[in-house]
Order: C-alpha cells, then sequence, then structure tokens
C-alpha cells in the first residue's frame, strides 16, 4: 500500500514525500482511512510505530476545511509530556507545511503571553498538557466549545502520572459531538473504560501486543556484582567495545543521572543530562543538541523514555533495571526505531533482582546474560534474597539500616573497597551512600518546576504556587514504589485515614 492509496490531500503527501517516507506503516495504514471518515479510533501502539503520522496527517486534511475563531481551538491534542507534546507540533509543522493551519502549543515551562497571544489570534491545532490547558482555562483565555477533534495521546503514561482527573474534566468541557482519537501504548482495563466513556463506536486498532519489547532490539542483561561504582566501570567497559552512535543512558533516580552523567564527563565521554528536576529550556537545549549529535551520551530518567522521538539512537543501557517494568520496553522502544537496529543493555545489581524478574516475567523470556568484566555475574539465588529483604523492608521486621536494599549496598560498599578504585575512595563511598537516598516520583516533578519557574505574579498570587499537574498524586489506588518516600502531608493511608488517627492526642 501507498500513501497515495490512503486518500491524502496532495499537499499532504507531498509533504510526506518531501519527508522521505516510502510506504506507510501499519498504523498508519490503519487509522489513516477511519480517521479521514471521520470515525473515533481507540489505537492500541507503541511509540515508533509512526502513530503520530497517523492522526496528524488526516488532521491536517479534515481541518484545512475551515477557520479557526479567537481563543477557540478547532482541535485539541492533549499529551503526558512537554516534550511529546513538543514532538507532536514539530510533526503539524512538517507535515503541514504546504497547507495554512495554525497551531500553538501549551506547555509549561513557556511563556504565558506568548501563547496566550496565539490562543487570541485563533488556532487550528492546539497541543497541550493537562495542567497546563487547565491552567489557562480557568484564567478564561481558552474556550473549547469548538473543538471538532480530540486527540488523547499516550493515554496509559496519563494516568501513570496521575493526569487522568484532569484529562476527564477537560474532556467534559468540549462538544458532545466530535471525533476522538485515543492512543495508548497499553490497554490495562482502567485505560479501556475510559476509552469507553470517551470514545463512541470506536474503531479499534492494535499494531503491536502491549507491553512487548521492540523486535528490531538485542538485548542483553549485566549482572554486575558490587554496587553503583562498578556499574559505572562496567558502563564505561562495555561503551568502549560496542560502536555507539548515539545512546540513551537511564537510570531510575534524577540524583542518579547526576552522578553518572559527572562520572562519564570525568571520564572525556561526550555526555549529557535530561531530568525533571532542569528548567525547560535547559532541557529543550540539552535534547536538541543530542538530536543533533553533538553529543553522544545522553542520561536521563524516565522523562525521557516515552514518545521521544530519536531515530539515530543506537544503543540504549539502563544503568539501573526499571522499578516499573512496563518503562522498560519504553526505555529500549528509544532504540532499534524506523526499522533501523539497536543494542539494549541492562545491568542489575543484585539487589534489583525483584525488578529485573518483574521485567522478564513481563517480556515472558529472558534477556540474555552477558559478561563485561570481573564483576560480571551473580548468583540467582542473591536475587531471590534481596526480593525477600525488600519485603521485609516494608513490614518492619528489621531496623532500616540492616534491611534491604541498604543492607544490599552495605554489602556492596565493602566488596568495592577490595575492587579497584576508580577514583578517591572516600568520595565514591560517600556517592554509593548518596545512591541509597530515595526522592518523589519523577513524574510529579516533571510539571512542577516548570510552572513555579514561569508563572506570571498575577497567577500565583490567587493559586497557590504549584501547578495543578504538582497537586496530582500518581494512580489513583496505586500502591507507591517502594523506593519513593512519603511526601511532606501524604500519608501511607492514601485517602482514608483511620479516625482514631485524627483524634487530638492528649499532651501529659
Ligand atoms: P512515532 O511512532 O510517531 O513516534 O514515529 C516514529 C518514527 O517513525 C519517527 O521518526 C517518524 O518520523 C518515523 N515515521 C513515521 N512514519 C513513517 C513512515 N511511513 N516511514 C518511515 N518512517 C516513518
Amino acid at each position: 500500500m501507498t500513501f497515495e492509496d490512503l486518500g491524502l490531500s496532495p499537499e499532504v503527501l507531498k509533504a510526506v514525500d518531501e519527508v522521505g517516507y516510502a510506504t506507510p506503516t501499519p498504523i498508519q495504514e490503519k487509522a489513516i482511512p477511519v480517521v479521514l471518515m471521520g470515525r473515533d479510533v481507540l489505537g492500541c501502539a507503541q511509540t515508533g510505530t509512526g502513530k503520530t503520522a497517523s492522526f496528524t496527517l488526516p488532521m491536517i486534511d479534515i481541518l484545512s476545511s475551515g477557520r479557526a475563531r479567537a481563543r477557540m481551538p478547532r482541535s485539541l491534542i492533549i499529551a503526558p509530556t512537554r516534550e511529546l507534546a513538543a514532538q507532536v507540533s514539530e510533526n503539524f509543522e512538517l507535515y503541514g507545511k504546504h497547507g495554512k493551519l495554525s497551531m500553538a502549543l501549551l506547555i509549561g515551562g513557556s511563556s504565558f503571553v506568548e501563547q496566550e497571544q496565539k490562543l487570541d489570534r485563533g488556532v487550528d491545532v492546539l497541543i497541550a498538557t493537562p495542567g497546563r490547558l487547565i491552567d489557562l482555562f480557568e484564567r478564561g483565555k481558552i474556550l473549547l466549545a469548538d473543538v471538532k477533534i480530540l486527540v488523547i495521546d499516550e493515554a496509559d503514561r496519563m494516568l501513570d502520572m496521575g493526569f487522568m482527573p484532569d484529562v476527564e474534566r477537560i474532556v467534559g468541557l468540549l462538544p458532545k459531538i466530535r471525533q476522538t482519537l485515543f492512543f495508548s501504548a497499553t490497554m490495562p482495563p482502567e485505560i479501556r473504560r475510559l476509552a469507553d466513556t470517551f470514545l463512541m463506536n470506536p474503531k479499534e486498532i492494535s499494531v503491536d501486543p502491549p507491553a512487548s519489547a521492540a523486535e528490531t532490539v538485542t538485548q542483553a542483561l549485566i549482572k554486575v556484582k558490587g554496587a553503583a561504582k562498578e556499574k559505572r566501570a562496567a558502563l564505561r567497559d562495555l561503551i568502549r567495545g560496542e560502536d555507539v552512535k548515539s545512546a540513551l543512558v537511564f537510570c531510575n533516580r534524577k540524583r542518579d543521572v547526576d552522578i553518572v552523567f559527572r562520572s562519564m564527563e570525568r571520564h572525556g565521554f561526550s555526555v549529557a543530562a535530561l531530568h525533571g528536576d532542569m528548567a525547560q529550556p535547559v532541557r529543550m537545549e540539552t535534547l536538541q543538541n543530542f538530536k543533533d549529535a553533538k553529543v553522544q551520551f545522553m542520561v536521563c530518567s524516565d522523562v525521557a523514555a516515552r514518545g521521544l522521538d530519536i531515530p539515530a539512537v543506537s544503543h540504549v543501557f539502563n544503568f539501573d533495571v526499571p522499578s516499573n517494568p512496563e518503562d522498560y520496553v519504553h526505555r529500549i522502544g528509544r532504540t532499534g526505531r524506523a526499522g533501523r537496529s539497536g543494542k539494549a543493555f541492562t545491568f542489575a545489581l543484585r539487589e534489583e533482582g525483584k525488578y529485573l524478574a518483574n521485567v522478564v516475567r513481563m517480556l515472558g523470556k529472558d534477556i540474555p546474560e552477558i559478561t563485561v568484566d570481573q564483576n560480571s555475574g551473580w548468583e540467582a539465588g542473591d536475587a531471590a534474597e534481596d526480593s525477600r529483604g525488600g519485603r521485609r523492608r516494608r513490614g518492619g521486621g528489621r531496623s532500616s539500616s540492616e534491611s534491604g536494599r541498604r543492607g544490599g549496598q552495605r554489602r556492596s560498599a565493602k566488596k568495592a573497597e577490595a575492587a579497584p578504585s576508580e577514583g578517591n575512595p572516600a568520595s565514591e563511598s560517600a556517592v554509593v551512600e548518596d545512591e541509597t537516598a530515595t526522592e518523589p516520583s519523577e513524574a510529579a516533578a516533571v510539571e512542577v518546576v516548570a510552572f513555579e519557574a514561569t508563572a506570571e505574579p498575577k497567577a500565583a498570587a490567587s493559586k497557590p504556587a504549584k501547578s495543578r499537574d504538582a497537586k496530582r498524586s500518581p494512580r489513583r489506588g496505586k500502591k507507591k514504589p517502594e523506593n519513593e518516600e512519603l511526601a511532606p502531608g501524604e500519608t501511607a493511608f492514601g485517602d482514608h485515614i483511620p479516625a482514631f488517627l485524627l483524634r487530638p492526642a492528649k499532651v501529659a
């Protein structure tokens, strides 16, 4: 099948041709004719399948007739992260260059004034993250009554990040008669329930089984004896033996992103860091430098794992095993894109055995193990032991200094003393200690930083300092990951606090 067979306009076909796509991808083949017919779509597709073009191309044609009115966008695309929203807008610019559609990108970290000016002029396509959209709506800067097409992109990610109440509210503000395109990489029951409420008689399109790892990616596992220091050494050894064009190095925590970044920089690698605590302009610049191949390695947290389209990534290194197994798929999906092959290496300490087991269970098969240096390989029984340690930690049977991860680190630190030293041993052990610290989830932090940095005085005075997104708790009813601390004011009981705990305490 060719793009010409899909019913797209000559302008769009010309743009597609200029981009250099020869044939439509499966999701494009299936979705484009359905979208052009005006039907709702429930798409189960990972990023990397060409799903962005599967909705942007037909939308450009549908919106080409008609005119936008001030503050009344004609279509709305909601995406979970600013990077993803920015990427969708790049797609519109690319494919819509022979048309006259106007577009606005509403994301945290960018100037409200500029965004409002665009809205005042009238936009055909509005691409937004949920929090910023609601902020602007509440300030009366935007009316959603004219939205004819709604796209919800990466719905499962939105759910994970706690944005669904906002999304539900936004959908409630839209006209009932509209076309809705709903995309998600996975289709758990909660997502399906939401899809049922948002969509009318949708055409279901699935191009990849949920949570299956990309087939174009060669995966390997390195079980590292020791601690983070040994992982860093193994990472360097592995990189030096590989033909790395461009690589992402994923860490579970922002703090570790900084540590690994500094370590790689010290060892002479061309490297940058990306995580949610960085200001939005810095994030954008870092990403651009990486896309332009000005830096070879980007150490990042999971904020970069979903949706980012950087075709030339040859390698993904999971410096940590992701605590959420689905993140593994999204991380390794950053390589092997658009038909290229890629390699994904995962480093696992013994205490990550539990996370590793979850990933393997999700994949339905083992990740082939390789040896990198003298520290490679630990016994399976150790993983089970660590997993038991993790449960004890929750139950409180042992003191925190003895238990679980900390225990693992201590054992590791001892081994590290005997291992050849990477640098100053004293500072190294401080780093190891540092790495045992926990911090709140990245997802919660993503939008907070930017809003606080860019909110105008008026908004700040009329509202609490934090953005709406900051107030969201992760997925309702979802257990907090074990490595997450409770935020101030947050309780381990979730929304329900037993009444006896709320009674005033008697002070002697
Ligand atoms: P996405 O899944 O939308 O993130 O797209 C993944 C990558 O596939 C992007 O780099 C697109 O530019 C690329 N792409 C999209 N459609 C096609 C196509 N028909 N042929 C080749 N590459 C494509």
